[in-house]
């Protein structure tokens, strides 16, 4: 396993539970990729050291496996917003809408009313400003989400797939839970123990702040890589584009924003978000306060990916790439980052699991293992 982010530890643990002996390497120092947690040696705060990370999901495999290795503690996120000197909540609620009109309206007269501001001339949206004006008009796209999405992604959103804009819902009545899952949670004791755990198996050797090169694939009788795609190349095509993400941290005493995460809307604050971590542990007690405010930008070469671009000049790369890993044998690209893709950790868990079957049943019936399980 190249990389001990989920992927490869959910792929290594299935593995090793079958009676293969399994390494999983990585070039930081800690497990858990992007997703690592951290308690603060001064405050006691459990910080989300690669910024926030909310497990949320409607597959109830999923949840019972990592229930098995952490207690996830109740946690609903709930995201407020500052735009025009004034905090609304998040996702757009019938909350928000009132606040936003100064009305009452009840759910059905709210519903009507963002219909008279929807453009409805688009049929099929495609793009992010599409989806936005189709759905909530032309004040609150531009209050929420124009500011804070030119800041996030580097481009306007009129050049961005309406997929992104889809991750949020629009409601008609006061439920502000940010997502629509069944399942959600925090892990106890974070997620670089639950990483951990699911490691802590005799069959499976971690090996941290070790480098992986292409030429060593055929050392081993299989390789799952979870690192960037265009790195297994050396980035010899060029570079697929991500955004990564500078933390500016800072502590406080007491409670600084009463919530966990603090978006703001406008372009006119160079932050997108403040994150307060202890907020992430409502069962647990701190006097001290570590916060992020966090600011995107693109990724340079020594920069961390995080979110992949996947616009049209990405897409041409990309396709060259994965024509040239699905020519490999011997490995298969796994993960955010091996399929240069957006996903949330319940999908990563979930695409392991279903790849490290797919290799279970190829071995059996002496088949080939392909590059890609899913479609890069
Ligand atoms: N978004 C926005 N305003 C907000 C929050 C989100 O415009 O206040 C947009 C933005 O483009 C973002 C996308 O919605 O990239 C998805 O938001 P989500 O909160 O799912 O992003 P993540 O937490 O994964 O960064």
């Amino acid at each position: 396993m190249v990389g001990a982010g989920l992927s490869g530890a959910v792929i290594g643990r299935h593995l090793a539970e079958l009676g293969h002996d399994v390494t999983v390497i990585d070039t930081r120092p800690h497990v858990a990729g992007n997703c690592h947690t951290e308690r603060d040696a001064a405050t006691g705060v459990m910080v989300h050291v690669y910024g926030p990370h909310i497990f949320h999901t409607d597959d109830a495999e999923v949840w019972d496996y990592v229930n098995r290795f952490q207690t996830f503690m109740p946690y609903k996120n709930r995201v407020k917003t500052i735009a025009r000197g004034e905090v609304f909540s998040l996702p757009v609620n019938l909350h928000t809408i009132n606040q936003f009109f100064r009305a009452t309206m009840a759910p059905a007269e709210a519903r009507a009313f963002i219909d008279t501001k929807a453009d409805t001339s688009i049929t099929d949206p495609q793009t992010f400003e599409d989806q936005a004006l189709r759905f909530v008009g032309a004040e609150l796209y531009e209050a929420f989400f124009k500011g804070y999405t030119q800041k996030q992604w580097g481009v306007h959103p009129s050049e961005l797939p309406a997929s992104i804009l889809k991750r949020l819902p629009v409601r008609f009545n006061y439920d502000d839970n940010y997502f629509f899952h069944q399942f959600q949670g925090m892990p106890r004791d974070g997620y670089t123990d639950m990483v951990t755990r699911i490691l802590d198996h005799d069959r499976i050797t971690v090996k941290l702040n070790t480098r992986f090169t292409r030429d060593q694939t055929r050392e081993w009788d299989h390789v799952f890589y979870s690192g960037p795609l265009d790195g297994f190349y050396d980035y010899d095509l060029g570079r697929l584009g991500y955004r990564t993400l500078d933390f500016e941290r800072f502590t406080h005493q007491g409670d600084y924003q009463g919530t966990a995460v603090m978006n703001y809307g406008e372009v006119s604050v160079p932050w997108t978000r403040i994150t307060e971590h202890k907020h992430f542990s409502p069962w647990e007690t701190h006097e001290g306060s570590v916060l992020y405010r966090e600011f995107s930008r693109a990724c340079g070469p020594d920069d961390i990916p995080y979110y992949p671009i996947r616009l049209t000049a990405e897409q041409s790369l990309l396709r060259d790439y994965v024509a040239r890993a699905e020519a490999e044998s011997g490995v298969t690209f796994v993960g955010r980052l091996g399929t240069y893709r957006y996903l949330d950790m319940d999908v990563t868990i979930r695409e392991a699991l279903d790849c490290a079957r797919r290799f279970e049943t190829s071995l059996a019936r002496g088949a080939t293992m392909p590059a890609f399980t899913v479609k890069a």
